[in-house]
């Protein structure tokens, strides 16, 4: 059974592995291209472990290490809520992805994922790019998200910023009682390859759109093509008054400080681990009235895109239909939340469980 609530309370890494019940974490190192990352395999009940990898100048190792355990912990209830026959796995990349991120490290890399031999598959996360997911093929086969010229599904972006676009819409049909987000101000924070995706449906639907990012590039790129969308100061996203947070940045942008701040009616981004304490914060959103759509629901998109590319018949066609059932599960997550008085999150990971607990015994034949 996996605890829904768990707690870190210690800083050994067995103990931390033990808290969020991971089956298996390795440490990956190379002098010679300076890697340094960690792949983090969390479930594989349902079926080998994926998940992207990111690559993050961390503060400290122990930042990293957090970082990958909740991350992979997050992809076995992602997939297992997006009725997916696979398991949850991260990777973490420690280091600037602008200054050391290059052909050697990326296929170094590539190596380690190899040694797993298929326990584990990769795919993009941040700054990852598909030149990167490239350099990895040529090292292993475990790799998903594959450009489309060499008959992968190309970037998960797109199909991830479509499922946080459903999710949003059901959060607005909760909030509001109809799901359009015509008029509605929506702050896209980190305007990134899922943000600018997402600005592209937002801008469709006529929303008033903000976006926030620590780079002027990101921005730029969004504004270039949208020239209504407004740009706002990262520093002052908790600040502003808004309809709904789109958070499509880094995780726990969610906490005691940010909660108490947030005018908004609804929260719905791409950002894994939103929530900084899962149960605290998700209390606290109720409290505050605010509606938050589960991150790992509603940015499933991105693994159902590349799930269906390594089962091997990919159709696109196929994936944008799964990916818009987003928008019934979100609602219905919604409401069994309100009717059991317990936050979403925790109704999202209710369903995640059950299906685990109960496709887990079929296929071990219990
Ligand atoms: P990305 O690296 O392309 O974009 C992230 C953006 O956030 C960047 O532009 C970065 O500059 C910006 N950023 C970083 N810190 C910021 C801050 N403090 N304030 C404002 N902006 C900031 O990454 P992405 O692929 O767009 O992913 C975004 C988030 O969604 C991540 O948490 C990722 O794990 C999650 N996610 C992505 C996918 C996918 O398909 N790419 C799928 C599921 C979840």
């Amino acid at each position: 059974m996996i605890d829904t609530q768990p707690e870190v309370k210690s800083t050994s890494v067995f103990d931390q592995m033990a808290n969020l019940e991971h089956e298996q974490v390795v440490f990956c190192r190379d002098e010679a291209t300076g890697l340094k990352a960690i792949i983090a395999i969390h479930n594989t009940v349902l079926g080998p472990s994926m998940g992207g990898t990111r690559m993050w100048n961390y503060a400290s190792d122990e930042e990293a290490l957090k970082d990958v355990l909740r991350l992979s912990r997050g992809m076995t209830f992602k997939s297992a809520l997006a009725g997916l026959n696979i398991g949850g796995g991260k990777a973490v990349i420690i280091g600037d992805a602008r200054k050391m991120k290059n052909e050697p490290l990326m296929r170094r890399f590539g190596k380690f994922v190899n040694s797993l031999n298929g326990k584990y598959y990769t795919a993009e996360d941040m700054n990852i790019t598909m030149r990167d997911i490239e350099y990895m093929s040529m090292e292993t086969p475990y790799v998903v998200g594959k450009p489309e010229y060499m008959g992968g599904s190309g970037d998960p972006s797109p199909m991830t910023a479509y499922g946080v676009y459903m999710g949003m819409k059901a959060g607005a049909k909760k909030a509001y009682g109809l799901d359009s987000l015509g008029g509605k101000n929506i702050l896209v924070q980190g305007a990134g390859q899922v943000g600018k995706y997402l600005v592209d449906h937002l801008i469709e639907e006529n929303a008033n759109v903000f976006v926030a990012d620590i780079f002027e590039d990101k921005i730029k790129a969004i504004t270039d093509k949208h020239s209504k969308v407004s740009v706002v100061d990262p520093n002052k996203v908790f600040q502003m008054e808004m309809d709904i947070y789109a958070p499509c940045a880094m995780g726990a942008t969610l906490n005691d400080e940010t909660i108490s701040e947030l005018k908004c009616a609804v929260v719905a981004g791409a950002a894994n681990n939103q929530l900084a304490t899962e149960e605290k914060h998700s209390a606290m959103l109720n409290d505050h009235g605010i509606i938050y759509c589960p991150d790992f629901l509603i940015n499933s998109g991105g693994i159902a895109n590349v799930y269906h590319e390594y089962l091997g018949n990919y159709n696109k066609d196929r994936v944008i239909a799964s990916t818009e059932h987003i928008y019934e599960v979100c609602l219905d997550v919604l409401n069994h939340a309100d009717d059991h008085k317990i936050g979403s999150h925790e109704a999202a990971l209710e369903l995640a469980l059950k299906r685990i607990e109960t496709v887990g015994k079929v296929k071990l034949g219990e």
